[in-house]
């Protein structure tokens, strides 16, 4: 790995400058579990250098910017990105075991999220607001301040592209804490922002582990705002830790999140939305789509399809691009096996088991759908994060709705029909936060606001409205007689 890597990634990123931490943590590629590098275990001390930096930041060079060339330096960013696409996708397939078309995606949103943010920067406007005689009145959008960015490892490009794209543009100075099971992307990033002139402290990289870093950052009193994306016990206690400051948190926190087919959809354009928006980076996405409902008039026809989809897939390297890579830890496969083993006795459609010639120490596990599944059992609840989906049978409209808003989460929702009233009514009544019509994820959609309700969270990132959510606003009324 040390090869293709063009920096030295046991280093942090504080003030501009990379300094070697105290300790480090072992990396590895889940493909193989070898140790492929050695990155910084930052801790409080480190962190609160970072928050002391990105202060500086703000009261010197980047908070002079002003939003137009905070938007061309992230547009020089974004280009920056671009060049060096095949570089970060190779690096995050090793680093994640996520497969190189995917993290090929994953670079390219980053890239695009430089340019969308960049081109954002200075189109955010206050108003005026008509008020009592003598007055004027009017607002500013202003940025908070420190950010702390909490990410984890499943998508760490689109997600630092999206946080810190959006907080950057507004004028905040960031605190990056990367997930321990993926670092080098971000890294990377924050060398190509330096080459692309960046203000030494707007940017701050400090890995290390959650316990210690991350709960570092979340409760530092000169932090201005978190946005954390992860599980929900671990967001629950950054909103803890956050509370205590009385700041505000963006959590973005995974869901259950349901494909509803009725009898009149187009069967053939959904299937390979039913099936790759579940198995996608190994069904470790936060929108997954781990519950597939249908009604019962095209079940069997329909379930027959996406078992055959199914045993097409391969499973196998990231670096060999196989359509299901590994999962990213021996926690995580561990996690998704013992809920394989509490499904014994469901009705299984299709299992695919991973290439026999693949390393035993990767963190492969096996593809699985099962079907018909009652929505109260374990596996249609319970968030996998694993490459397993489950199909639920309903007779009327009704039911589905039901059964869509039946778990705790509400991050995102597809509705596969070609009645309109029916897709206008269910999408004011399923409970999430973004709503697909006979499409699923809409390609990623950087312009779209994305964040969830219930256990899934709540703030928006992505889109015009992450600007909003990165920034502040001051009311000024002058009084002039
Ligand atoms: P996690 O929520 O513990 O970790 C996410 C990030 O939070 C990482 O950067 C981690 O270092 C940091 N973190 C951990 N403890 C912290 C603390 N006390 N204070 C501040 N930051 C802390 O997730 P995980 O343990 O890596 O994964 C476990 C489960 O979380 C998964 O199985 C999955 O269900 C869920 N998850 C969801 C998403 C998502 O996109 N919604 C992403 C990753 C994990």
């Amino acid at each position: 790995m040390q090869d293709i890597l063009p920096f030295d990634p046991s280093l942090m990123l504080i003030g501009g400058a990379w300094c070697r931490p105290a300790a480090t943590l072992r990396l590895a590629d889940p493909s193989t579990d070898e140790e492929i590098a050695r990155i910084a275990r930052g801790g409080p001390a480190d962190i609160d250098r970072a928050v002391v930096a990105a202060q500086a930041a703000l009261d010197g060079d980047w908070g002079r910017m002003t939003a137009a060339e905070r938007g061309r330096l992230l547009l020089r960013l974004g280009r920056h990105v671009q060049d060096n696409v095949e570089l970060l996708a190779e690096i995050e397939a090793r680093d994640v075991g996520k497969p190189l078309t995917q993290a090929r995606a994953d670079a390219l949103a980053l890239a695009r999220y430089c340019e969308f943010y960049g081109g954002a920067a200075d189109k955010i406007h206050g108003t005026t607001i008509p008020y009592q005689t003598g007055y004027t009145v009017y607002t500013l959008r202003e940025p908070h301040g420190v950010t702390g960015h909490i990410v984890p490892w499943n998508y760490p490009m689109q997600i630092i592209g999206r946080s810190v794209g959006a907080a950057l543009a507004m004028g905040n100075a960031c605190v990056l804490k990367p997930a321990e099971d993926a670092c080098l992307t971000a890294l990377l990033f924050a060398h190509l922002a330096q080459e692309a002139g960046l203000p030494a402290g707007a940017l701050n990289v400090v890995p290390g582990l959650g316990s210690e870093a991350g709960a570092a950052l979340s409760s530092h009193p000169g932090v201005h705002h978190i946005s954390f994306t992860g599980s929900v016990a671990t967001g629950a206690a950054v909103q803890r830790a956050a509370a205590a400051n009385v700041i505000p948190v963006t959590l973005e926190l995974g869901g259950k999140s349901p494909q509803i087919v009725f009898e009149d959809a187009d069967l053939d354009a959904a299937l390979p939305f039913l099936v790759n928006a579940g198995l996608q980076n190994s069904g470790q996405t936060c929108s997954a789509s781990s519950r597939i409902l249908v009604q019962r008039g095209v079940f069997d026809q329909l379930a027959e399809r996406m078992a055959r989809a199914y045993r097409a897939k391969r499973i196998g390297r990231a670096v060999d691009d196989a359509d299901i890579g590994p999962l990213v830890n021996a926690t995580q496969k561990a996690r998704v096996l013992d809920y394989l083993e509490n499904a014994a006795g469901l009705p299984l459609l299709a299992r695919v088991e991973p290439a026999s010639d693949l390393p035993e120490t990767g963190h492969f596990v096996p593809a699985c759908l099962f079907g018909p599944v009652d929505p109260d059992h374990r596996l249609a609840q319970e968030e996998i994060f694993g490459p397993v989906q489950v199909i639920i049978p309903f007779d009327t409209e009704e039911d589905a709705l039901r059964i869509a808003n039946g778990t705790d989460y509400g991050l995102v929702a597809s509705i596969w029909t070609r009645d309109g009233a029916r897709q206008m009514r269910l999408a004011r009544k399923v409970k999430a936060g973004q709503i697909f019509i006979n499409n699923y994820g809409a390609g990623g959609g950087v312009e779209l606001p994305f964040g969830g309700v219930g256990k899934s969270g709540h703030g928006r990132e992505k889109g015009f409205e992450a600007l909003y959510g990165f920034s502040t606003l001051k009311t000024v009324a002058a009084f002039h007689g």
